[in-house]
């Protein structure tokens, strides 16, 4: 129990703290009336009233382009050095879902949560189209630039085209600065790495 003298010090830095608190209350209020503060609001008001919208249609959205992709698997390894399935086309992969069964959702970011609740509902992939591991910004470069040459091959041939284009990569040694221009045609960023 707290003693009749503690309640007053207790009172004391009370109220001490609560002039403060409403002074910067007050100065607040002063603020909310002047006009580029007003108008920050005012924008941050709307913001937030699109924000649910935009994430169920991002959500929506992304959910429909899972399902009409028509997959092409390959194998990558994520940041915590796990083995993970990975579509070249859209950039679906596991790295959501095995968090999200370790209790660690609270790590994902709102795309990743999408593609974990999409994940859930679908059947394991156990076998890759692609059977080289590759990381996963890398394949999906290579595999949009593949289809932009060559628009109208099927997938079985995208592989035939991704598995000779990485072994190239890999055996024929590059000065960095070809590495750099390499990945700036790849739409990668200038300084990626992870060519092996
Ligand atoms: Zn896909």
């Amino acid at each position: 129990m707290v003693s009749k003298k503690d309640l007053k010090y207790i009172r004391d830095d009370f109220n001490d703290i609560d002039k403060e608190y409403r002074k910067i209350e007050q100065e607040i209020w002063g603020l909310e009336e002047n006009p580029i503060v007003k108008k920050y609001l005012g924008l941050q008001a709307k913001k937030n009233k699109l924000a649910p919208k935009r994430k169920e249609l991002y959500r929506l959205m992304k959910n429909g382009e899972y399902e009409n992709c028509g997959h092409l698997w390959g194998i990558s390894m994520d940041e915590y050095g796990e083995y993970d399935y990975v579509c070249v086309k859209c950039g679906l992969n596991y790295k959501s879902l095995r968090l999200t069964n370790r209790g660690k959702e609270d790590s994902l970011s709102f795309d990743e949560r999408v593609m974990a609740s999409f994940l859930k509902e679908q059947s394991f992939v156990n076998d890759a189209d692609i059977n080289t591991v590759c990381d996963r910004e890398l394949a999906m470069a290579l595999y949009k630039k593949i289809r932009e040459y060559h628009p109208d091959i099927d997938d079985k041939t995208v592989i035939k085209y991704f598995e000779i284009a990485l072994d190239d990569i890999r055996n024929i040694e590059v000065s960095d600065e070809r590495k750099k221009s390499r990945a700036k045609r790849l739409g990668l960023s200038k300084d990626f790495n992870r060519w092996k």
